[in-house]
């Protein structure tokens, strides 16, 4: 044991530690095959990938690369169990739903850790927002598989076949549960791929799977990078394509989807105007610009990255926000007392340096937190940039870090321009005292979805997705069963 692992230990004890004689508190195995039509694939030697944490650079378990042959199979496996599938009894369905939801409950604090683990996220995000978020989303659709007539009243609904999912890695369970659940509600089946950095949680609900007695083949999970996302995205056996991901490998998925002329859902990128009007409660305010930019090191695709305040208060909200700023606490993301948890890898810190290193050169005014941060490890500072303005690359694109772009406004018609000036639209933010104003800018602002007086809210029940370069389709809500549905008048059926 290194004097760090010890440190782990002995800090940690309770579960949340690597030490090697403590593992049993997460089981991992060394190295994963593929799971496919209900069994996990022996892994392929010759594709083998290491999946590290990023706070440590320790490898945590080894991925297989999925080939062509092995998606051909997963695309088989899920063919097969599809008819089975979707002529079950909806209630029957309802019931694998409902006791996946119960076991990921169970398991709650074993996923909790892999998830921190594998991507760096503090665990106390990992434990109080993304693990009870997955059993909610598997609850939230349990609960309509059996009520789809009252969904889609006066029509018949059919399941679309068989769905390709591929999903990002700065959610990977959260991203698991929000493709999945709709998808085996409705009567599909499923071959998700999971991000290259984060497979781990997804293999855990793999042997979840497993034990909760889904049939075979209802739900595949295939690891590997671009090249596996592609032969699965290409595959002539898939039917619908749910994609979350960046915008750039979002218009190919696109492209793809198109040649086949089969439906696709898009998650994409986003650059959220998070808008602080005076007259709002200013130490709230300064909370939620916390939450909205630093929630998971800012590795979120609603982040709240584009701080528009009023000018009359910007002087106060920057001094208040430094203040607390220099209060977050940076490092061991197993730490339950830790804000700020690591990159998730080595790639993401070089993009977020190269932004910084752009704000540096172009003359941008950087303030960071002063705070120790790990030797090892991937990590970059709470970060603002002051002086920003709407043409700069720092604003117009999605940085993806714990970077936030501060500007100012004098009017309303001011920030709902700046709000809506760049390619995307996925979400916003806005903090006012008065009802009739946030009524009117948020009618304004051309995102999928909006918070007032609060940010970074999420729920099952509530429908999730962008407009413009942020994507296409919704997630979550009623509205998640569409992607998933074909709708036919009950006469017609
Ligand atoms: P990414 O686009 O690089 O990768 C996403 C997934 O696609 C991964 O599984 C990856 O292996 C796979 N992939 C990469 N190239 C592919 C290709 N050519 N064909 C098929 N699959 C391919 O994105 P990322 O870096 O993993 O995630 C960050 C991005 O995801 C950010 O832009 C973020 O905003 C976005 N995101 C959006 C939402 C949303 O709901 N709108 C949610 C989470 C993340």
């Amino acid at each position: 044991m290194t004097d760090r692992d010890k440190e782990l230990h002995f800090t940690l004890q309770g579960g949340y530690t690597e030490a090697p004689e403590a593992r049993d508190h997460f089981s991992l195995k060394e190295t994963y095959g593929n799971f496919i039509d209900g069994s996990f694939t022996e892994p392929q030697t010759n594709s083998l990938r290491a999946t590290i944490n990023p706070a440590t650079e320790k490898t945590l378990a080894h991925t297989t690369d999925a080939d062509a042959a092995s998606v051909d199979t997963a695309v088989a496996a899920a063919r097969t169990a599809f008819e089975p599938w979707a002529s079950l009894k909806p209630r029957e369905r309802a019931k694998y739903l409902y006791r996946i939801a119960r076991m990921v409950q169970e398991r709650a604090r074993e996923f909790a850790v892999i998830e921190s683990l594998d991507g760096g996220k503090p665990i106390r995000e990992a434990r109080d927002i993304d693990i009870p978020l997955v059993a909610a989303h598997f609850f939230y659709y349990a609960g309509w598989a059996d009520k789809l007539d009252y969904a889609f009243a006066g029509r018949t609904t059919r399941p679309l076949g068989v769905c390709a999912q591929i999903i990002p890695w700065n959610f990977p369970l959260l991203m698991a549960a929000w493709k999945i659940a709709p998808a085996l509600a409705t009567g599909n089946t499923v071959i998700l791929k999971p991000a290259e950095t984060t497979p781990l949680t997804a293999l855990k609900l793999a042997e979840l799977l497993q034990a909760a007695g889904l049939p075979p083949g209802v739900v595949n999970i295939i690891t590997g990078g671009a090249t596996t996302g592609t032969l699965l995205a290409g595959h002539t056996g898939i039917d619908k394509i749910a994609f979350t991901g960046s915008t750039d490998v979002g218009k190919i998925i696109q492209k793809t989807a198109a040649q086949r002329n089969i439906p696709v859902t898009l998650e994409l990128g986003g650059k959220a105007a998070h808008i602080i009007f005076a007259d709002a409660d200013l130490d709230q305010a300064v909370e939620g610009i916390i939450n909205g930019i630093f929630f998971n090191q800012g590795h979120v695709c609603c982040a709240g990255s584009r701080l528009l305040v009023e000018e009359s208060v910007f002087a106060t909200v920057i001094r208040r926000l430094k203040d607390r700023m220099q209060t977050l606490v940076v490092g061991d993301p197993l730490d339950k007392n830790t804000d700020i948890g690591a990159i998730n890898s080595k790639e993401q810190k070089e993009r977020i340096d190269s932004y910084l290193s752009l704000a540096d050169s172009d003359g941008t005014d950087l303030f960071q937190i002063h705070c120790p941060v790990p030797e090892t490890g991937y990590w970059v500072l709470p970060t603002l940039l002051l002086n920003v303005s709407q043409s700069h690359r720092t604003v117009q694109e999605e940085i993806f870090g714990p970077v936030l772009a501060v500007q100012t406004f004098r009017t309303i018609n001011e920030a709902i321009e700046l709000a809506n000036n760049t390619p995307y639209g996925l979400s916003g933010g806005v903090w006012t005292q008065k009802g009739s104003k946030i009524f009117h800018i948020t009618r304004a602002l051309r995102a999928g979805v909006l918070w007032a007086n609060t940010y970074n809210k999420f729920d099952p029940t509530a429908p999730f997705g962008g407009y413009k370069e942020s994507g296409l389709g919704r997630e979550g809500g009623l509205h998640g069963l569409l992607p998933y549905v074909t709708i036919e008048n009950r006469s017609a059926a």
